[in-house]
């Protein structure tokens, strides 16, 4: 009898010569995949979707090009920069860049394969990429982060452009960043336009920019805890992170009356026994933003306990929010997670949960809202941005909000309907984020012809 190579035979092997091509790209493998396993169902019913998987797998494009920059002793560096032009069938390329020493093609791809389906959710015309740095910009100072600003984007320029690739921050690039980034790209190409989003608002950005990720990453909890009927008020939650995604986040949490009681850097976590304050807050944000310093420098803070070297997840809780990086919350920490009463997890950071963490939530019905969606309001923005940009108009702070807000409920909402179509259950929110993201993007390949 002739063998037959089934939907999920055909994907194995696709998956077997993803890695067999590429093989140390562990981040970038782990992303795929996610999506590959929560896709199978729908594989398995419409066999025209695994070929068109099997081409978005490879980048249409993958730059990599040297950064040389000097410090201000006038000692010499080499930096490796990035960007991968992912997948472009929705609209331009559309991600940030982050500069960070972990940065390598893996993550660059990881990230880029993740946009590609977040920019889908949020119902926005915007293709997937992603680029970065292996710069620390820890410990530089102004002009040495200018410089290499300057550096970076002396080689980027020639790739991007705003109805072609456009790109934004992520970790490492913030409001700062992308300021010398786009001087340096104004100024080579006499072009001042929207080529890059997260400006500042006296030159084209939009309001509400900085804190979308954050903000939206609320909103959509919000909606996933609706549907659910529970509510924020009164949560315990706990936080990670102290970035911009992280602080926007303990905003809007404490806006809709919930409790956050953590926040984090790569150097430990803080804990507030009564809950964050708008006071607190603020000064965490001068010290992170302004001062550029450490959690750890808060320790003597009477209401504060920092824990050194260590992440929030044993912590009682009602809900979790990992806003810092990707794979920071392991099988252990899910687990602690669990036993210590949490019934809520979404992701402001890009992958933040590993694959056995993952199985965790699902075995213990955990509400799930991941990375794709939760935290898809921060791209969301970006593509107002971009609207604005074109309509050279500025909408004011109310009209960006209420447009996230429907954005992030049609996220939501698309992701719950995906997840009862194709999900293990009706809260397979993973699934159906997948799901939800993959179709639009392989539909317009599909109609794009093979190329
Ligand atoms: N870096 C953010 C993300 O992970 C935002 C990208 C953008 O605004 O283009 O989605």
């Amino acid at each position: 009898k002739k063998f037959e190579c089934n939907a999920e035979c055909q994907l194995n092997n696709i998956i077997k010569k993803m890695k067999e091509r590429d093989p140390n790209q562990n981040e970038f493998h782990q992303a795929v995949e996610e999506v590959s396993k929560t896709l199978l169902p729908l594989f398995e019913k419409e066999d025209k979707y695994l070929s068109v998987f099997e081409r978005m797998l490879e980048p249409e494009r993958a730059l990599q090009f040297r950064v040389p920059w000097m410090d201000e002793a006038g000692k010499k560096h080499i930096n490796r920069g990035f960007r991968v032009q992912f997948n472009s069938a929705i609209g331009p390329y559309k991600g940030g860049l982050r500069f960070h020493p972990t940065v390598n093609l893996s993550i660059v791809k990881f990230l880029g394969f993740e946009q590609i389906l977040k920019n889908s959710l949020t119902t926005l015309p915007m293709g997937g990429g992603k680029g970065g740095s292996d710069f620390d910009p820890k410990g530089k100072s102004n002009i040495e982060i200018m410089n290499f600003c300057r550096a970076f984007m002396s080689e980027l320029y020639r790739h991007i452009g705003p109805n072609c690739d456009v790109p934004a921050g992520d970790i490492g690039v913030g409001g700062r960043e992308i300021g010398y980034l786009y001087g340096m790209y104004k100024k080579i190409t006499a072009q001042n336009e929207g080529v890059l989003t997260g400006k500042g608002r006296n030159w084209g950005g939009s309001l509400i920019r900085p804190e979308a990720t954050g903000y939206g990453l609320v909103y959509y909890l919000d909606n996933m805890l609706q549907a659910n009927n529970k509510t924020l008020k009164g949560k315990k939650v706990l936080v990670s992170g102290s970035g911009n995604v992280a602080q926007y986040c303990v905003e809007k949490l404490l806006d809709l009356g919930a409790i956050p009681l953590t926040m984090s850097d790569s150097t430990g976590y803080i804990f507030v026994e009564g809950g964050i304050t708008r006071k607190l807050l603020q000064d965490i944000m001068t010290l992170k933003n302004v001062k550029r310093g450490r959690l750890s420098s808060l320790s003597k803070v009477s209401e504060i306990k920092y824990h050194d070297g260590k992440r929030p997840w044993g912590e009682e809780c009602d809900i979790a929010l990992p806003c810092a990086t990707q794979n920071e919350i392991n099988k252990e920490d899910a687990l602690a997670l669990v036993k210590n009463g949490c019934f809520a997890v979404a992701e402001g950071a890009n992958m933040p949960s590993d694959p056995d963490a993952q199985d965790i939530y699902m075995k213990n019905q955990i509400l799930y809202g991941p990375a794709k969606a939760a935290n898809a309001g921060g791209v969301a923005v970006s593509g107002l941005e971009m609207s604005q940009n074109s309509l050279r108009m500025n909408w004011t702070r109310e009209e960006v909000d209420e447009k996230l807000q429907n954005i992030m409920k049609n996220i939501f909402n698309a992701t719950q309907q995906a997840a009862s179509l194709y999900g293990k259950n009706d809260i397979d929110y993973l699934a159906g984020a997948n799901i939800a993201g993959f179709i639009k993007v392989a539909d317009s390949m599909i109609n794009q012809g093979i190329l």
